[in-house]
């Protein structure tokens, strides 16, 4: 760690800049960036960026290697217009570790809005959380990172090793984007991710498929439906099938290192499910959107291959067999565990002491995290880490103000003693 004095400096110049950290956020955050529409956010990001001083790289994430890589998900919108912001910030005297400061500009959809208790895109704070659709998944974690890197210049000094700065898209669906950022050429000696992590750092967690089901019936008129067979009615068979298939793999949690102790860390999602095409006619078609997790260590390969032969099954189980075809259509990605004891973990240990008072504390989480790209494909430890929200992905989502400016305070800390600092010229 950095002298105390430097520290000090350090969590004063958070502190100082800590109102206009709070108002990026809430501009960042009252600019929707769902899915195949974040340019208007990511101009922010590069605007943000060039102030800072930082070499700016942007670029349309779809190219041949990626689509070719065993990482990569299948995507349904068009990469042709959707963009990768990164800052790339090389000091004259490049003598220290480097690190990526990776975050994702991507947000999941609002759902009815009348189901929240104000806009999702307000950002407005109220009784220490700031609101909005994406506060804490993780546009406060986006911001964080800029101003943690520029809270070294604030306290009077200059890094010494190489800083990155990501803000991806394509982190809610595919993981495509920090994906994309990898075969760019960008590596680091750690990367740090602020996702919403409840100030604590991440120690394993999931991959996860996603897929679409569609299971094909024989539409007639219903004067005579005996002799049709409806797809939906059948689709509710698929869907028991794969329940059974979500029991067996939480069965063998044992079996797998971090997960022991979760109730239930395999979770099988239908997120969406359509069909039919007239409350007349016995329906011929129904589609399902699914997303299930798999363990670390389990090959996506061998997941979808339990996973396909699950619906094979579905599909003969019954008196009538049927159609039931599955394709993928999004995240094909495996998880990951961060192997304790790096030196990337051992100094968050200390400035996350320094920022919080408090000692760090590790987790397992059962969802998707992009550190899978930079574990699984580059081998660089991988810092998942970051404030205390509520209700993501659900109404009301907010982030806590107050985990927001620690953990800054921590990354800024990182960021010093990892790459170095000398007195600035
Ligand atoms: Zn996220």
């Amino acid at each position: 760690m950095i002298s105390e004095a430097m520290t000090q400096q350090i969590l004063d110049a958070v502190d100082a800049a800590f109102d206009e950290q709070l108002a990026a956020t809430a501009e960042l955050v009252a600019t929707p960036s769902l899915r195949a529409g974040e340019e208007a956010a990511q101009d922010l990001i590069e605007e943000r960026l060039r102030g800072l001083g930082l070499d700016v790289d942007r670029w349309s994430i779809g190219s041949p290697e990626l689509e070719a890589h065993p990482g990569y998900g299948p995507a349904t919108v068009d990469y042709g217009t959707m963009t990768n912001v990164v800052g790339t910030a090389i000091p004259a005297q490049d003598t220290g570790r480097s690190v990526i400061l990776n975050g994702h500009i991507d947000v999941v959809p609002e759902g009815p809005e009348a189901q929240w208790a104000r806009s999702p895109w307000d950002a407005e704070i109220h009784d220490g959380w700031m609101y909005g659709r994406g506060a804490g998944d993780m546009k406060a974690g986006l911001i964080a990172n800029l101003f943690a890197f520029d809270a070294i210049r604030r306290a009077g000094l200059a890094l010494t090793g190489r800083v990155h700065i990501q803000s991806v898209v394509e982190e809610e669906c595919t993981g495509n984007g920090s994906l994309a950022a990898l075969l760019r050429g960008y590596r680091a000696d750690a990367v740090i991710i602020p996702e919403p992590e409840e100030d604590a750092l991440v120690r394993a967690n999931v991959g996860v498929i996603w897929f679409t089901v569609r299971v094909s019936g024989q539409p007639t008129h219903p004067r005579e439906m005996e002799t049709g067979f409806n797809a939906i009615d059948a689709a509710y068979q698929v869907i028991s099938e794969l329940r059974v298939l979500e029991e067996r793999w939480n069965q063998e949690k044992d079996q797998y290192p971090y997960f022991e102790d979760l109730a239930h860390p395999i979770n099988l999602n239908i997120g969406g499910i359509q069909g039919g095409d007239w409350p007349s006619s016995v329906p011929a078609w129904c589609e399902m959107r699914v997303r299930v997790a798999l363990y670390p260590g389990v090959s996506a390969d061998s997941a979808w291959a339990q996973i396909e032969a699950c619906l094979a099954a579905a599909g003969t189980r019954g008196a009538v067999p049927f159609d039931v075809v599955g394709t993928r259509d999004g995240f094909y990605a495996e998880g990951y565990v961060l192997e304790p004891g790096s030196d990337a973990e051992l100094l968050l240990e200390e400035t996350h002491r320094a920022a919080f008072g408090r000692e760090l504390t590790s987790f397992t989480t059962p969802g998707y995290l992009d550190g899978r790209v930079f574990v699984g494909y580059a081998d660089i430890p991988t810092l998942v880490y970051g404030p205390v929200s509520e209700n993501i992905h659900g109404f009301d989502e907010r982030v806590s103000v107050e985990s927001v400016r620690n953990c800054t305070k921590s990354i800024a800390l990182f960021l010093a003693s990892w790459c170095g600092v000398t007195a600035a010229d």
